[in-house]
């Protein structure tokens, strides 16, 4: 008993939990660092406060102090906010001939990204485009289209003198079901300002072709504005992605948090360039990485994770072999296993276990069974955990009513800790070498 109770004191004295003044004082140097992004102060000042109160309380890794863990703990919060739903680059493009609308500010970018994603869909996904020009303001705005859809081998709907945005938004329609069309886009004018006229136009348009995708497309480095722009042209015209465009400026690209803070818009694609390939797919732990701009710290901390992963993989490992493995045992593997997504994660860490960590997979090994068997365990009392020959038919029958399982998930469970105790004592006779030499077979 003593040696364990020492074995709790030691794990708390090295690897302590997060005290609300440790996570403070991170969270100061965040803030700065976020601010410098330019992410708008109301984004920033939320974001820290959601962070503060979900990292006090947790374990600090071994090997790292208490600051480099809460860097870690903002960046993977920074990933979960800028994460939408789904693959951003996969666009609704089904049921040909699919509308998608590109609106924006001018000068953010949306007849260059037009050209970019046309090449996209034309080389990527094998789609036939048509693009149109609907920019009956600027003189040169259709040319310039004419020009990308030339040099991209991309067709683009011929020009006509006089005609209103709409009527060629509708003319955009009629050529692109008649010629096959898989996608067509359509490429608006922006103004400086947000203002009435443009919005009714746009609006206009689309009543008129229904598009699958409503794009916005703002300038990653205008910060706040953008944020405005994103959120009126939502409520206006219904956004159904966003692109930031000069993404590879100096900038740091606080805009993208809070973009997805504000309108909960997801970022589709990042501009990085004016060439026609200068189009990326939205990738939330590059972004991250950016904003903050403490990779090094970020890194630092999962390799300190990465090694007591490990070393704890490896404690457990030298126990089981010499035979000592209860359902305690089974249970911190189960929880861990669940940490170490699954099975196959922690099976993978370990010397000579990739045979069963196939077996496992074949045996249709998943985090609910996980769960269950948990549940099993803790079911048991203590006495049934520490020497599990005692489960006899009465027992069993009461753990499992416990756990709300039947006696045969209850013997699944048992088989199973039979099986890896007989494994592990097994390869513990065998030594180091006589494992490596079977996991090599
Ligand atoms: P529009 O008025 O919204 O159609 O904007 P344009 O597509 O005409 O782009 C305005 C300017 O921004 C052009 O000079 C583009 O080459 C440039 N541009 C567009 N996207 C990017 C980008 O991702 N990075 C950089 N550096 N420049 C871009
Ligand atoms: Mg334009």
């Amino acid at each position: 008993l003593s040696e364990r109770l020492s074995g709790v004191f030691d794990r708390l004295t090295k690897q302590g939990a997060l005290n609300e003044e440790d996570v403070k004082t991170a969270l100061r140097e965040v803030r700065v660092a976020l601010l410098e992004a330019d992410v708008s102060l109301p984004v920033a000042r939320e974001f820290i406060k959601k962070v503060q109160s979900e990292a006090t309380g947790q374990a600090v890794t071994k090997s790292v102090t208490p600051g480099q863990q809460v860097v870690k703990i903002v960046h993977d919060a920074l990933i979960s906010t800028l994460q939408g739903d789904g693959d951003p680059g996969q666009l609704k493009i089904d049921n040909p001939p699919a509308p998608i609308l590109m609106v924006g500010l001018q000068g953010s970018g949306k007849t260059t990204t037009t050209g970019k994603l046309a090449k996209r869909l034309k080389e990527r996904d094998g789609k036939r485009v048509l693009m149109a020009s609907l920019d009956v303001y600027r003189p040169a705005a259709m040319e310039q289209l004419a020009v990308l859809g030339k040099q991209l081998g991309v067709d683009t709907l011929p020009i006509v003198a006089g005609q209103k945005p709409v009527d060629i938004a509708k003319r955009a329609k009629q050529q692109a079901s008649l010629g096959g069309y898989d996608v067509y886009m359509l490429d608006t004018a922006g103004r400086l300002h947000i203002d009435e006229l443009l919005m009714q136009e746009v609006e206009d348009v689309r009543n008129v072709v229904e598009p699958r995708e409503t794009l916005l497309v703002v300038d990653g480095l205008t910060g706040q504005v953008a944020v405005e722009v994103a959120q009126e042209f939502d409520d206006k015209i219904g956004v159904s992605g966003v692109v930031l465009t000069r993404m590879d400026g100096d900038g740091r690209g606080g805009a993208a948090l809070s973009m997805r803070a504000v309108t909960g818009k997801p970022i589709r694609f990042v501009g990085m360039g004016e060439k026609m390939d200068a189009l990326e797919t939205f990738e939330p732990d590059r972004i991250a990485g950016r904003i903050l701009g403490m990779g090094d710290i970020v890194a630092l901390v999962e390799k300190a994770q990465e090694t007591i992963e490990a070393e704890q993989a490896e404690k457990m490992m030298k126990r089981m072999m010499k035979g000592q493995f209860n359902m305690n045992d089974l249970r911190t593997q189960l929880e861990q296993m669940q940490q170490m997504g699954g099975m196959e994660g922690m099976m993978s860490m370990m010397p000579g276990m990739g045979k069963m960590a196939k077996q496992v997979e074949e045996s249709g090994f998943d985090d609910k069974v996980l769960k269950r068997q948990i549940a099993l365990i803790q079911s048991m009392t203590k006495k049934e955990r520490a020497n599990p020959k005692l489960l006899q038919a009465n027992r069993k029958k009461r753990i499992a009513r416990g756990a709300g399982m039947e006696v045969s998930d209850l013997n699944k469970l048992l088989k199973m800790h039979r099986q890896m105790g007989d494994m592990m004592k097994k390869m513990g006779k065998m030594g180091k070498g006589g494992m490596l030499k079977q996991a090599m077979k």
